[in-house]
């Protein structure tokens, strides 16, 4: 069965196609074809480029000619069946859809079935999300006009979390809020459950009886505290913004700045906005980069502003996983994810340094160049420190296959035609 999976970016469009040939296990397998556009910061034409390959090595780059999202994701999706990378012979051979949709509210505990109900409560939600869920409608409709009746599914990166308890879900503002809709969402919930249930396996534990802190650092970063393989906890709350502190996003602040700079400084709440997102985290702090890579190697050349956005998101991230392991009770396996927890020995090191005290050792040697998925604590140490890329996209394909109405499995095409063209 043929899957394509889209991930819609603010600033970037990327898609990947599975080629699932009997019920997925639980290690994650390589698509047969990815791509990429990416904005350079916004939807410029002039700014786009497509990048695409496939498992048989070929690789295409081109500038995107197109006026809006939807057609330059139209012309990514294009690449699948047409040009050097392409896969297969026509949109008919793709079974099912996913997407990554960021905010699924209260409403979608569970993947869902695209159906008009849930595009208009994706779409209800795009008012908390508007970044994020106007883009993933963007793709569900390209994919209406340019596949007819595929069936397409939503995956939601609020899901996981959506059983935390009231304690830890609900602000303490005015109870009014609550009744609004105003709550903790977190985010980054595919990998965050993606990991736990990977960790699971690699320590062969019951997931039922670990408590997990899972370390989602990427350009955005989260925590999540997991206990019996559900989330109890997270750092990310209403928006992403909330929690550790980002590439360029702020992370947690004292609300006050924020009135304050209101009403000293007249700034409005797009300029507010606009500083915490973007002109925040490592960015703010060094002046240098958003990017942890960057950061480190300004820190090694003496950069006085890198060293000390460097130990302030390892002072945070350090503070983030004392309240996780708070809400545990304790902690069996602590893991780190996405760009920099996979990539930064550094982060890694100076982070674990601090929990000795709850019985987490690092083995240097293993946390220097771990080939991933990877433990690498010391022997004796209670708690397993593990490394584990993540496989969102691969999560999708999973959550497709798991709703794939029999129909699609039988009715499409399966991936006979890779490799023919
Ligand atoms: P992601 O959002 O998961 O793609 O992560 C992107 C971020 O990972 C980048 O902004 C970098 O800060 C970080 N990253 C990638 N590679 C490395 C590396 N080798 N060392 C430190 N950070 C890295």
């Amino acid at each position: 069965m043929n899957i394509l999976v889209l991930n819609s970016g603010s600033s970037s469009q990327k898609a990947a196609v599975y080629c699932i040939e009997k019920p997925p296990g639980d290690d994650p397998q390589e698509p047969v074809w990815q791509g990429r556009i990416e904005w350079d910061g916004t939807l410029r034409r002039d700014r786009a480029q497509i990048e695409v390959s496939n498992l048989r090595g070929a690789r295409v780059n081109n500038r995107v000619e197109a006026e809006s999202r939807k057609q330059a994701t139209s012309q990514l999706l294009a690449s699948i069946w047409s040009g050097a990378a392409a896969v297969l012979r026509s949109p008919e051979e793709i079974a099912i859809a996913g997407h990554r949709v960021v905010n699924g509210g209260r409403e979608f505990r569970e993947s869902a079935i695209i159906t008009p109900a849930v595009k208009g409560a994706i779409e209800r939600m795009a008012a908390l999300a508007p970044l994020h869920n106007r883009a993933e409608l963007d793709g569900i409709e390209t994919l209406e006009l340019k596949c007819g009746n595929l069936p397409q599914v939503a995956v939601f990166d609020t899901a996981f979390h959506s059983r935390m308890p009231d304690a830890a879900a609900i602000y303490p503002g005015p109870y009014e809020w609550t009744e609004q809709g105003i709550r903790r969402f977190g985010f980054h919930g595919i990998n965050h459950q993606y990991c736990t249930q990977r960790a699971a396996r690699m320590l062969r534990r019951e997931l039922a009886r670990l408590r997990m802190i899972t370390c989602h650092l990427g350009n955005g970063c989260s925590l999540a505290a997991i206990r019996d393989g559900h989330s109890i906890d997270t750092t990310m709350g209403f928006t992403p913004l909330e929690g550790l502190m980002m590439g360029t996003r702020s992370g947690s602040v004292d609300p006050g700045i924020l009135t304050h700079l209101m009403r000293r400084a007249n700034l409005s709440g797009e300029q507010i906005d606009e500083l915490l997102n973007h002109q925040s985290g490592l960015l703010g702090i060094s002046g240098v980069s958003g990017d942890m890579r960057e950061i480190v190697a300004a820190m090694k050349q003496g950069h006085a502003r890198a060293k000390l956005a460097f130990d302030i998101f390892v002072h945070r991230l350090k503070a983030g996983i004392g309240a996780m392991a708070a809400a545990l009770g304790g902690v069996d396996a602590l893991i780190f994810s996405a760009g920099i927890g996979e990539n930064s020995p550094e982060v890694r090191a100076a982070t674990c340094a601090a929990l000795e005290f709850l019985d987490v050792k690092l083995d240097a040697k293993k946390n220097e160049n771990p080939i991933l998925d990877a433990d690498v604590s010391a022997g004796g140490a209670r708690v397993r420190v593990l490394v584990i890329r993540a496989q969102e996209d691969w999560a999708i394909a999973r959550e497709c296959w798991r709703l794939a109405p029999a129909k699609a499995r039988s009715e499409r095409r399966s991936s006979e035609s890779y490799g023919k063209n």
